[in-house]
């Protein structure tokens, strides 16, 4: 069987498999360290493919939803409907260098909500295969403390590469630029330097921090370790503003079929049975925040992106095209179970709902209780079993039986938790339950 190496520091050999075109795009110089000269020309270059990103972003400032838990499928079904093939071609390169920026923060299965689901990687793949683009790389870095090279073997890319023999970059062994933006210097990893076209494959997660991690955040794995805690001791918001500036995505495709309720690293796992596209980061993170029960405004970073021209956070109904309809999500195969979630689930009446319409009730309830409103709350009515049913309060179109019910089919997060504070606020003794 081939066999891909993982690759860093500028070694960028193979053994056992066909020479990729990859390599000779890279810079030169090579090895973890600043490098020391050049700086102007990877703040030129950075400048240049942001210049890209703007005409690519013109006019198709648009999101892209579809339902399912077929991440392959998905993710070819997104790049087709956005026509990514016209986008690279107005790159008007023969074969540019495609990176792939998947979140594989932690050595875990995409099961357990922090890392992004290889299937879709290889949608991602076959697509830019089927339009001719062979020159393709998955560039990454665990987290601080965690071992890249694991989370490609575990994470199930190592055998991805090997099925397309491609390399795998692990920024932790790559060398570094220094660039500054918005007065702020910071360092990226080398090899981004050389790609003229990026598709970051974020997955939608709660974060401890900084509430949201998704598509401005997981930008970070493209930095090294010692300017990750750089970026910690800064607060998080700015730098990533400010990194998404100098190293624009353009294409975002988000993992949203199993995320997480509470933490960037996993373990308490949400499936939501859906993916994400979009070509500006910032109108996905506004929308993705709404998702998980947040709204842009919270996310200091988001508005920060937006100041600094990155994306638009202004994402109206009138900007999402729904590819398929939510029904066809329908809650097969839950998630892996975990205390947090169960312990939302006692005040959730289930009755056939989509996983998309569920997650979004689950991402709610975890909102109430950290509002400190959840224990007020009578238990909420969601699913299609509910049609025709009457309850008490109900969330979706389904549950319209109900005294009180959220609209949408499904309705975001955000929708559920303003309409259940409201009628707490409203029904003061509404603890009963
Ligand atoms: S409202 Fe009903 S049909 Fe619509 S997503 Fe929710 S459960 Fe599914």
């Amino acid at each position: 069987m081939r066999q891909s190496k993982i690759l860093g520091g500028g070694c960028f050999r193979e053994m056992g498999v066909a020479p990729a075109p990859f390599p000779r795009r890279l810079p030169a110089a090579a090895g973890p360290g600043l490098l020391p000269a050049g700086a102007a020309c990877a703040q030129a270059k950075f400048r240049a493919r942001t210049a890209i990103c703007d005409i690519i972003s013109m006019a198709m400032e648009k999101l892209y939803v579809i339902y399912g838990s077929k991440g392959e499928e998905m993710a070819r079904a997104i790049m087709e409907r956005m026509n990514i093939a016209r986008d690279l071609e107005l790159l008007k390169k023969d074969q540019p260098l495609i990176c792939l920026k998947p979140n594989l923060v932690v050595a875990q299965p995409a099961q357990w909500g922090a890392t992004t689901d290889p299937d879709l990687v290889k949608g991602v793949i076959g697509y830019l295969r089927e339009h001719g683009y062979t020159n393709i790389a998955i560039m990454e870095s665990a987290w601080v403390g965690d071992d890249t090279a694991v989370a490609f073997e575990v994470c199930g890319y190592r055998q991805l590469a090997a099925e397309f023999a491609m390399p795998l970059v692990d920024l932790k062994k790559d060398g570094a630029v220094a660039v500054t933006v918005d007065g702020l210097e910071l360092e990226i990893c080398a090899s981004l330097l050389a790609v003229d076209y990026l598709i970051n494959l974020p997955v939608l997660k709660a974060h401890c921090q900084t509430k949201l991690t998704c598509a401005l955040k997981n930008l970070k794995g493209c930095i090294p370790d010692r300017e990750k805690r750089r970026f910690h001791r800064l607060g998080l918001h700015r730098p990533i503003a400010c990194l998404n500036k100098v190293l624009r995505s353009h294409l975002t495709i988000v993992d949203g079929i199993i995320g997480d309720l509470t933490y960037e690293g996993g373990g308490t796992p949400v499936r939501m049975d859906c993916v994400i596209g979009g070509r500006d980061p910032v109108a996905v993170d506004a929308y993705a925040a709404e998702l998980i029960g947040y709204r842009a405004s919270e996310i200091e970073y988001i508005g920060l992106a937006e100041r600094l021209g990155v994306g638009c956070a202004a994402v109206g109904a009138e900007s999402i095209v729904y590819l398929n309809r939510r029904q066809e999500a329908r809650r097969d195969e839950p998630a892996l179970a975990s205390e947090a979630v169960d312990y939302l689930r006692r005040w959730i009446l289930e009755r056939e709902a989509c996983s998309p319409c569920y997650a979004a009730l689950v991402y709610a309830l975890r909102r109430l209780k950290e509002n400190g409103r959840l224990e007020k709350l009578p238990p909420v009515c969601i699913g299609q079993g509910w049609k025709g049913h009457a309850g008490k309060i109900g969330v979706g179109a389904c549950t319209r039986g109900c005294r009180r019910h959220v609209p949408g089919c499904p309705p975001r997060a955000g929708e559920i938790v303003a309409a259940l504070q409201s009628w707490l606020d409203q029904w003061p003794g509404s603890g009963s339950r």
